[in-house]
Parts: structure tokens; C-alpha cells; sequence
């Protein structure tokens, strides 16, 4: 085990609060087979559902359903758990609740199960985010990728290429004892070649991961345009038949302006630059610099214009404000009024693409567009569902490889070998072999309880 502290017994509903056909009450901790037996009367066999009357204290029937025990460490735990299937009411399981807490446990904290499985190696630490990713998927791509990390896929993957790093460090170190011929050593040994390999490798993974984390977390993108050029329209049109998750956030100047829909599973956050003039009175102007700040995050520009009119003056007004170095879709909508055919055009300054909101027409040139710019490539099953923090310790793995190479060029073998093992450390970090202590708060805490 990493480092379980105690074996106190966790309780907490599992199942969403509400009324429901089966609510779940899950207990973990050390030794519940004297628990079960003073709640149910029944000793429990493992891995067998028992139909059972839970009793309070005085032997009265809080409910009656079935429960599953299942000795550690053969349990998501790792401990002994037990799990109680009553009647879904929100009174029966906080009954049910407190007689375990009568009965010794103590309320679990949000994502605590988790944690212990983690703390006793059912799970690390990229399998543990899985969990909570899974739960909290918005698209069935998502759902889909996350269930793969949490099979361990991902963790697969990092430990294969941290396998590769370690007998190239071995390599490394063990010729810092023989400085005569260390580099000639290394050659010999293909080192560089390896290591050249291993950073090509760990860029591949990043690219995984990279699409993973799109899919998580999305491509915020602009409409920008002048009033009536079809950015509504082209809204409601791109989020097609996905209009019915379309989240639609009422409420402050800011969230009106924004929308989120998908295309193949990629929410795209979009902001419509609606109403980004004549700000008149002042928290209209807040709520204006807000959004502004926004589109300064944007990934992608939609860049409106009647395809009738073209480009006019009133146009760089709304260019100057735009974001530098942001990729810019130049959309040339109304092609019905204009009598011309969709087409995608490559400009020095952006991609052109011809189109109607109104018939539909282009638009697939457009959803092409934005999967493009937005990196996502077909990787299909190989995707991986990445945080952040993935992604910063794969980029930070990725540039100490390229550091050791660097080192090595300049014969500072010692420098190369301490840059191969920060490599390792920042991919270590992923699964939680390596200064986790510190993220395991940020992580669990934000599971929900009973999880
Ligand atoms: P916004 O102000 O930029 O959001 O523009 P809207 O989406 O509200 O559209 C302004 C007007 O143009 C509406 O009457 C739309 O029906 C119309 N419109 C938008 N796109 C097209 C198009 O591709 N073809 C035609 N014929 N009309 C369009
Ligand atoms: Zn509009």
C-alpha cells in the first residue's frame, strides 16, 4: 500500500440525492463483517447478494434490500466494503446512514473511496481522475475516453515510455563512473538515438492527450461580425441536430453571450460578439470588457461577412479588436442571396469558407474547419481523456528530453543524466509515483460523496 493511514470505516449515500427506485449506501473500512452482522442480523458471505432487513438499534427495520459484501482487498477500495441497496427515498438512506454512523463509520468526504483505492494500489493516480472524469462526462466521446484511462490504457502508456527512460538512465549514469570514454560508450549503445526515439514517443503521447483534453474541456471560439451578417443564424446551424444540449446560460450581459455545442463530441465554448457596441451605461461595460477578455482566450475566430457585401470599412473596426494570432475563419455566409457555391479557400490571412446559414449549404466545409484548427484528427479509440496537469508533466517530460540531448552535444554527461531524471519525475507525476502527496487533496476533493 502507498501509505493508508487507517483503517477507519467510511460511509456515505452513493447514489444522486432524490428519490429513486434503489438508493445506494456504501461503507468502507476495516472488518465489516461484524458490522454487516450487527446490521442485518446475517453474516455476510463475500461477493453474494443477501436480501436483509437493516435493523436500527433496538433490532427495528430501518428498510429492507440486499447487501453485498466484498472482503478487502478484492474490492474498489481495497478494504473491506460493504454495500447497502435499499429503497431510493432520501429518508430511508439518511436513516440508513446514520445507523452506520451509530455503528461505528464516520461520513465519508467526497471522493474518499477513491482515494483509498488509490492510496492502496487499486487505481493510481491518472485512473483515479478517470473515475471522477467518467461521472462527470458531457459527451458519449468523453464517457468513452475516460473509461479507457480508467482501464489503464493511459497509465499504460506513461509507464511504457518511463520503462524506456529509466535503462536509458541507467545507460547514462553508469558511464559517469568511466570519464574517459563515456561518450563513446554512449554511442556505441545508440543512446542518442534512443533518446531521440523516446522524445518522438512522448510527442505522440502528447498528441493523444492533447485531442483527449480537447474533448474534456473544448475549443472557445468567436463569432465575429456585424449585426445581421447571420452569426445567430450560423449558431443554430452548426449546433444542428446537438441543439437539444445546446446550454444556453442566462443571467449577467457576460453569459448571454455565450453558448456551447458539439460537433463529433468537441464542445465548442462560442462567443457571440453581439452587443460588444454601444455600451451605454456601466455594468453593460463591465460585462462588455468581460467578454473581451474572453474572446482574448479564444482558440479560433469566426469572422462573418455577408458574402453580398464583402469586406467594408465597418469591418476592421471589429479586426483591430480581435485577438493577435489567433486563427481566423474568414465566413462568407448568405451565398444563396450572392449566387455562389460553397467552397474553402486558403487566404494568407485565414481560411476562407463559402456558405449559407440560412440552406446549409458549406456548412460541413465549415465543421471541417474548425476540427482542423482545432488539431482533433480521427485518433478514434487511442484518445486519451487528459487534464491539464497531464498535459503540462507530458510537455515538461518532452523538453528535459531535449535538454538531455543538448547536454549531451556539449559533453556535460553529468547535466544530461540530472535532465533524464527530472524527465522522469514530471511523467512520474501522472500516476502518482512521484510528489503526489500534495495534488491528492485538489484531486479528491473535488469527486462527488460516495465516491
Ligand atoms: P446576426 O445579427 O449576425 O446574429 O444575424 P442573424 O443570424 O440574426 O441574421 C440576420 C438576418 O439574416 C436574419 O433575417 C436571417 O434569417 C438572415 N440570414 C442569416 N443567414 C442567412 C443566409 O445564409 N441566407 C439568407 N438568405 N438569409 C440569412
Ligand atoms: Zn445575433
Amino acid at each position: 500500500a502507498r501509505n493508508l493511514r487507517t483503517a477507519e470505516s467510511i460511509a456515505a449515500i452513493a447514489t444522486a440525492p432524490g428519490r429513486g427506485g434503489i438508493g445506494v449506501v456504501r461503507v468502507s473500512g476495516g472488518q465489516l463483517a461484524a458490522f454487516a452482522l450487527a446490521l442485518t442480523g446475517k453474516q455476510p458471505t463475500p461477493r453474494l447478494a443477501h436480501f436483509a432487513k437493516f435493523l436500527d438499534a433496538e433490532g427495528r427495520p430501518i428498510d429492507a434490500g440486499l447487501m453485498l459484501f466484498f472482503p478487502g482487498p478484492n474490492s474498489y477500495t481495497g478494504e473491506d466494503v460493504l454495500e447497502l441497496q435499499g429503497h431510493g427515498g432520501p429518508v430511508v438512506m439518511r436513516m440508513l446512514l446514520s445507523r452506520c454512523i451509530e455503528l461505528g463509520a464516520r461520513l465519508a468526504r467526497p471522493g474518499e473511496f477513491t482515494e483509498r483505492a488509490f492510496l492502496n494500489d487499486k487505481l493510481d493516480l491518472a485512473q483515479a481522475e478517470a473515475v471522477a472524469d467518467l461521472i462527470d462526462a458531457d459527451t458519449s466521446a468523453a464517457a468513452r475516453s475516460a473509461l479507457r484511462s480508467l482501464d489503464g490504457d493511459f497509465s499504460r502508456r506513461v509507464h511504457d515510455w518511463r520503462d524506456k527512460l529509466v535503462d536509458l538512465r541507467m545507460l547514462v549514469e553508469a558511464t559517469l563512473d568511466f570519464p574517459e570514454e563515456e561518450i563513446d560508450f554512449l554511442r556505441a549503445a545508440r543512446a542518442f538515438e534512443r533518446l531521440d526515439v523516446l522524445g518522438a514517443d512522448l510527442d505522440a503521447l502528447l498528441l493523444k492527450a492533447k485531442q483527449g483534453s480537447l474533448l474534456r474541456s473544448g475549443l472557445h471560439v468567436v463569432l465575429a461580425g456585424q449585426p445581421n451578417v447571420g452569426k445567430s443564424s450560423l449558431l443554430n446551424r452548426l449546433s444542428g441536430e446537438d441543439r437539444a444540449i445546446v446550454t444556453d446560460v442566462a443571467g449577467t450581459t457576460r453569459d448571454v453571450l455565450r453558448e456551447t455545442i458539439q460537433i463529433e463530441g468537441i464542445p465548442l465554448h462560442i462567443v457571440d460578439t453581439a452587443g460588444l457596441r454601444d455600451a451605454t451605461d456601466t455594468v453593460e461595460r463591465i460585462g462588455i470588457e468581460r467578454s473581451w477578455k474572453e474572446i482574448g482566450r479564444a482558440d479560433v475566430v469566426l469572422r462573418l461577412v455577408d458574402a453580398r457585401a464583402g469586406i467594408g470599412a465597418a469591418d476592421h473596426e471589429i479586426d483591430a479588436r480581435l485577438p493577435e494570432g489567433v486563427p481566423v475563419i474568414w465566413v462568407f455566409n448568405k451565398i444563396d442571396l450572392a449566387g455562389r457555391s460553397p467552397a474553402r479557400v486558403d487566404e494568407e490571412d485565414g481560411v476562407e469558407v463559402f456558405l449559407s446559414a440560412a440552406t446549409g449549404e458549406g456548412i460541413d466545409l465549415l465543421r471541417s474547419e474548425l476540427l482542423r484548427i482545432a488539431g482533433w484528427e480521427a485518433h478514434g479509440e487511442e484518445v486519451f481523456l487528459a487534464r491539464e496537469r497531464h498535459l503540462e508533466a507530458l510537455r515538461e517530460g518532452r523538453d528535459r528530453i531535449a535538454a538531455a540531448l543538448a547536454r549531451a552535444h556539449e559533453d556535460a554527461l553529468d547535466l544530461m543524466a540530472e535532465e533524464l531524471r527530472l524527465a522522469q519525475e514530471a511523467v512520474n507525476r501522472i500516476t502518482g509515483e512521484f510528489g503526489a502527496d500534495d495534488l491528492l487533496g485538489v484531486i479528491f476533493s473535488r469527486f462527488c460523496i460516495g465516491k
